[in-house]
Parts: structure tokens; C-alpha cells; sequence
């Protein structure tokens, strides 16, 4: 049997662990089939516990931007873990990884440290709240933003213009205050508006979407909520935690030449270990505690260990001014050649890709928002997905993730992806 260590590690770890895993897209419930425990990692694979090589698209779910365990991150790391793992008191090097993000970041002055994305936008729709004195803030079907009560909240039926719960726990008097629209439609923005006039604290975006799949904005999408935040003295919050040192240097903001009042970040920015963050102009920011009222806090923030490798990738990446263009063009190679061959297959896809993020969606021709991605053919992307993996390539379990390219990723690499596919057979 292909997965075998692995299926009696996932039978052992479900009597100890809920549902075996400690997030749940690692399950593998979306493809089926038993999740692969690995053992470690280097460059562009991952090894199993099975001892079986995966070309590895996923990359942490996108910190192991670099490709895993770079060596350099790696010698930081252990000459910072010699000094101490945590102190609870300020160190110099939360400063040098913060003046080095303000000083390549567009549009940001100040920047506080978290433990991961969710605490980041949880922390800056509080921020958002208490900088505006407004309650509602508005967010879009098919975006993630972390796992707070506040965005855990799907559309409401019939004339609602707010939210219901999509989680049991989640309160109904939390739901009230998030107003849901589609991802695209600036129309139904301009609705939220009109129904609830001063009383909008924050739009919160995905500037490139990825939880759904890669979704791109369209039709000036971002530009007019940019537009519509000024008009109504609302805040608008690019959720750069995926798209945040991925898509260029200064994320979305810098790609897409678009401003945010706050941004949030987690995933590249801790390079492997758990960090996240919340930045944005001094007026704003100021309002945070202890110099505002504002409570935010952690026992962790700040970590000399994770800032440690946060700042050495950072740093690797902008050593390099060809890194982006350079991982851009692996993404589009692997678009074009791929597209090439479900053509000669005869097999109707979209491909939506973005400097190193893209998706397939089977069976459909658009996928520019949630209802679009739920219309694609999502058994085709299970079947592939195995397909692929029992050839050695390890891709983001769900047909409704993008895929996380590494600059580690090369000709050999693209070469044995290829040829997978080619052996597709559906
Ligand atoms: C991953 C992600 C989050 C949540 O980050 P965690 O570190 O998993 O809490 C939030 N927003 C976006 C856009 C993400 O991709």
C-alpha cells in the first residue's frame, strides 16, 4: 500500500487529536482518502513518512516561500534559538524587522506583530472599530479571513442584509454586524452602503483571493472600494496574509497600485514559523494599546525566534530584484503548459493565476467569484488531485485553494509536474 505509515498515523492520531489533525484542510475531506504525515522537508519536496519525495505546491499553505528549510533561515535560526526562545520584555530585533517592513511597504508607518493571520484581521476589524466608533464592517462570500467569530458568517437568507452564523458557536448577535456581499460586485457594496449609512467601520478584502480558489479582482473592483470607503468615512483592509511578500515586495497595495488604510499579513512574513501582523498609517495605528485604547495583546507576539526567520526570508527576498518576475514566470509556465495539455484532453478548465498563485476549476469558463468556484466540476479536481500524488506531486488538497509556488521550484521540477498530468486520465 502506497500511504501505509501514514494511514496508521492518521488511525493513531484521531484517538487524541479531533478528527486527527489541528487544522482542518489537512484531513484531506475535501479529496478523500488519508491525509500524508510527513517527516520533513527540503527545497521544493516534502518527504512522507512513508518515505515518499512529493514536489511540494502547497509550501506550509505559503510561508515556505523560498522552498523549505532554506540553509541561510536555517543558520539564523540556530544562532538566535543559542540566545533564548522567548523573553516577554522588548528585544532590538522587533524593531529591525518592523523598520525594515515600513521602509519597503507602501503606505505603512507602523507595524504590531501576532501569532498568526486569524489574530491579525481579528485584531485590525478592532482597530478598524474603534478608529471609525462604527460597529458593522462588511466582508465578501468566499474570502477567509481567520476563524474570529466575525468572519465565520455566510450570507443571510431572503431579505437579511446581514450574515447568519456558518459555524455553531458563532452568536447571531455577532453575525448581525458582518454584511456579506459577492466578491466582484461592487453594486451590492454600494447596497451595504445605502442600507446602513454611518454605521460601516471596515470592508476587509482578499486583494487577490485565495481561499476560493485563486479569484482575481475585476472591473476596477478594489479601485471602487477604495472610492466607496473615502466617500463614507469607512476603512478598507487588504487582507494580505496570503498575498502579503507573495505577489511583490509590498503585496497587492504594491502590485495592483492600490491603498489600504490597514493590511493585515501572516504566512511569508513569519517564513515558517507562526507569525502574523497588522500595520497602517500613524493616525490609525497610534489608536493601539498601550499608546491608544485599543486593547491588542500577546504573550508570544513578537517571538525573537520567529521574527528571526521572518526577517532573514525577508530579507533573502529582497536580496534577489529578480525574485518575483522569476517565480511569476514558473507560474506561468505551469499555466500554459498545463492549459496545453487538458486541451489535448479535451477537458474545459479555467485557470486563474496571479505572480505565484493560480488554480484550475474544471468545467466552467469564469470563476470570478464564490457562486462561479462552487459551479466547477470539484470531483474532476479530487480525481486529479490523487492522480497527481501518487506521481509524486503534493497539491493544495481542495479544489477551493490556490496553489503556493516556491522559488525553489525549477525546470525538474515543472518537467516531472508535467508529465503527471499528462498521465491524468479521468
Ligand atoms: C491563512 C489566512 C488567514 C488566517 O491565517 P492563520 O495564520 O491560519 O490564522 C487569514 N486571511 C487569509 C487571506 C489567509 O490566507
Amino acid at each position: 500500500m502506497l500511504y501505509q505509515r501514514s494511514s496508521a498515523l492518521f488511525e493513531e492520531a484521531y484517538k487524541y487529536i479531533p478528527g486527527g489533525v489541528n487544522s482542518p484542510v489537512r484531513a484531506f475531506k475535501s479529496v478523500g482518502g488519508v491525509p500524508l504525515f510527513m517527516k520533513s522537508a527540503k527545497g521544493a519536496y516534502l518527504t512522507d513518512e512513508d518515505d515518499r519525495n512529493y514536489i511540494d505546491y502547497i509550501n506550509s499553505w505559503g510561508p515556505a516561500i523560498l522552498g523549505h528549510t532554506h540553509p541561510e533561515v536555517l543558520e539564523a535560526l540556530k544562532l538566535q534559538a543559542e540566545k533564548g526562545f522567548s523573553f516577554g520584555a522588548p528585544t532590538e530585533l522587533e524593531t529591525e524587522i518592523a523598520k525594515y517592513i515600513v521602509e519597503n511597504v507602501p503606505n505603512v508607518d507602523q507595524i504590531r506583530m501576532v501569532s498568526s493571520g486569524t489574530e491579525a484581521c481579528m485584531s485590525a476589524i478592532r482597530l478598524a472599530r474603534g478608529f471609525t466608533g462604527r460597529e458593522k464592517i462588511i466582508k465578501f462570500e468566499g474570502c477567509y479571513h481567520g476563524h474570529s467569530d466575525s468572519f465565520l458568517i455566510q450570507a443571510g437568507s431572503g431579505m437579511a442584509t446581514f450574515g447568519s452564523p456558518n459555524s455553531p458557536g458563532v452568536t447571531q448577535g455577532t453575525a448581525k454586524d458582518t454584511l456579506l456581499a459577492e466578491y466582484n460586485n461592487f453594486e451590492q457594496v454600494e447596497d451595504l452602503f445605502k442600507a446602513n449609512p454611518e454605521q460601516i467601520a471596515c470592508i476587509i478584502v482578499e486583494p487577490i483571493a485565495g481561499n476560493m480558489g485563486c479569484i482575481l479582482p475585476e472591473n476596477n473592483f478594489l479601485q471602487n472600494l477604495r472610492k466607496i470607503c473615502d466617500e463614507n468615512g469607512a476603512l478598507l483592509i487588504f487582507d494580505e496574509v496570503m498575498t502579503g511578500f507573495r505577489l511583490a515586495f509590498g503585496g497587492a497595495q504594491e502590485a495592483l497600485n492600490v491603498k489600504a488604510d490597514l493590511v493585515t499579513y501572516g504566512k511569508v512574513i513569519g517564513g515558517g514559523l507562526p507569525v502574523g501582523a497588522f500595520a497602517g498609517r500613524n493616525e490609525i495605528m497610534n489608536y493601539l494599546s498601550p499608546r491608544g485604547n485599543v486593547y491588542q495583546a500577546g504573550t508570544l507576539s513578537g517571538n525573537p525566534l520567529a521574527m528571526r526567520a521572518g526577517l532573514k526570508t525577508l530579507q533573502l527576498i529582497k536580496q534577489d530584484p529578480e525574485f518575483y518576475n522569476k517565480l511569476a514566470k514558473t507560474t506561468e509556465t505551469l499555466d500554459f503548459e498545463i492549459g496545453k495539455i487538458l486541451n489535448e484532453k479535451g477537458i474545459k478548465h479555467r485557470i486563474n493565476r496571479k505572480g505565484s498563485m493560480m488554480s484550475i476549476f474544471f468545467d466552467v469558463t469564469s470563476a470570478s467569484n464564490f457562486n462561479e468556484v462552487n459551479n466547477s466540476n470539484i470531483g474532476l479536481f479530487n480525481n486529479l488531485f490523487h492522480q497527481v500524488l501518487k506521481q509524486g506531486i503534493y497539491l493544495p488538497p481542495s479544489g477551493y485553494e490556490t496553489w503556493f509556488i516556491s522559488s525553489a521550484i525549477g525546470d525538474t521540477e515543472i518537467d516531472k509536474t508535467l508529465e503527471a498530468f499528462r498521465n491524468f486520465q479521468y
